[in-house]
């Protein structure tokens, strides 16, 4: 569910065209709504109420402050997975008691800077780590509460890419090592076991697999509690995935949190949950504006200005977006059949391969759907492009969460070394 829709011929985020944020800020651009990223906190706070329930939104899926900012007043903590996410999380008043820090290689200053802060959790992830984190707490003279991710040996996840919760993975602690290394924390200074951290990958389009998973770490959580800790919490990551075509059925955060509801029933736990993508995805597009059309033998390639440098997606994981044009076109239009291409110099500089479209002329508008999530945060400026800017819509109104640089601002960090100049 979201609030893209076509309005008086137009496509709109909420009541503003996106035609006027294009015409004002330029393209390409990311466009969010609040409206959509409210009601996915809600819907999901909804489905856990009466649960003791920490929801930590993975700042990883799209960190820009105003998105943060949003959902903070929604009540949401966040899930972060380095000192900078950390700081975003903060400055947009997420207070540290409701952060957890996931991750596989935190430096010393990065835990040092979360000792400080007194954030809930750190997910730890070897006993190598584990050792690292006491030896920085106890210099800085507090105890970190800490939960181990386990990998359950569990698949999952729409792309192998993104699956992490398989032995040979290099996420969390091998399955049978897990009593190990509780066993280690509880002789360690400085740290403290508090709970037990799954996340078996992203995108997920089926419960079964995440059912198997939590229940794995239940019976994980009564062994701990028999050999004596204190186990208190359960993180179950995040992973929900969404609609990225109109064909696909992920489970509703209703079917997702009563599974949970099931499967901790009983235990005294609190709940910890890090969506990202499932908050994000959907509320957000990038739009693009089509250069040209440049007929090759059997393919139309249809040039837009968005390149994979702004959206890595489809490069990265070889993703699916639905683009629609920005101008409504008739259900009956004739399809012209188009490769959506960006103007990078490498060939997965592709949106789309042979998607049939209505007839897309040089000018036109075309909206990348489903861009919210693992979009503006995986840009750089590659070909030495500018980093893409991005609008928050919320209502009739809008502002400019993150401005285009121009050339000065982009070159601002170089400098020249004095034998050259
Ligand atoms: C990426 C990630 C998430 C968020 O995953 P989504 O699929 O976006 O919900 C949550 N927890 C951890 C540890 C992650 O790495």
């Amino acid at each position: 569910m979201h609030h893209f829709n076509y309005k008086n011929g137009r496509l709109h985020c909420e009541d503003v065209a996106l035609d006027t944020i294009a015409d004002d800020v330029g393209t390409p651009v990311y466009v969010y709504s609040a409206a959509t990223l409210r009601r996915h906190a809600r819907v999901i706070a909804d489905a856990f109420d009466g649960m003791s329930c920490l929801i930590a939104y993975s700042v990883k899926a799209n960190g820009n402050l105003g998105v943060l900012k949003t959902l903070a007043a929604e009540g949401c903590g966040a899930d972060v997975v380095s000192g900078g996410e950390l700081m975003r999380a903060r400055k947009a008043g997420i207070p540290a008691s409701k952060i957890v820090f996931s991750g596989v290689g935190k430096t010393r200053a990065e835990m040092r800077l979360a000792l400080e802060e007194g954030i809930h959790q750190f997910n730890i992830e070897s006993s190598a780590e584990l050792g690292v984190l006491s030896e920085v707490a106890k210099s800085v003279g507090k105890t970190a509460r800490v939960a181990v991710r386990v990998n359950p040996d569990v698949a999952a996840g729409g792309h192998p890419n993104i699956s992490t919760g398989k032995s040979g993975d290099k996420f969390g602690v091998p399955w049978n090592d897990a009593r190990t290394t509780y066993a280690q924390i509880a002789e360690t200074d400085g740290v403290e076991a508090v709970g037990v951290d799954v996340h078996i990958g992203s995108q997920i389009d089926d419960i079964a697999p995440m059912r198997a998973a939590f229940e794995k770490v239940m019976t994980l959580v009564k062994d701990l509690r028999n050999d004596g800790h204190d186990i208190r919490r359960v993180d179950l990551g995040g992973g929900l995935g969404i609609p990225y075509r109109s064909t696909d059925n992920p489970p509703p955060p209703s079917a997702y949190a009563q599974m949970i509801r099931e499967v901790t029933e009983g235990m005294g736990l609190e709940v910890i949950l890090e969506p990202g993508r499932v908050i994000a995805g959907n509320a957000g597009v990038l739009v693009t504006e089509a250069l040209f059309v440049k007929p090759a033998p059997q393919r139309n390639f249809l040039m837009v200005d968005a390149g994979m440098n702004d959206l890595m997606r489809p490069a990265l994981y070889q993703a699916h977006h639905d683009i629609l044009p920005v101008r409504e076109r008739g259900a009956d239009d004739e399809k012209v059949r188009y490769d959506i291409v960006g103007p990078i110099c490498e060939s997965t500089d592709k949106f789309a391969a042979e998607r049939d479209m209505p007839c897309i002329e040089g000018g036109d508008r075309l909206a990348v759907m489903s861009a919210g999530a693992y979009g503006a945060v995986l840009s750089s400026q590659y070909n030495a492009r500018p980093l893409v800017p991005e609008v928050l819509v919320d209502g009739d109104r809008y502002a400019v969460i993150r401005r285009r640089p121009d050339f000065d601002e982009m070159i601002a960090l170089e400098s020249m070394p004095d034998w050259l100049s």
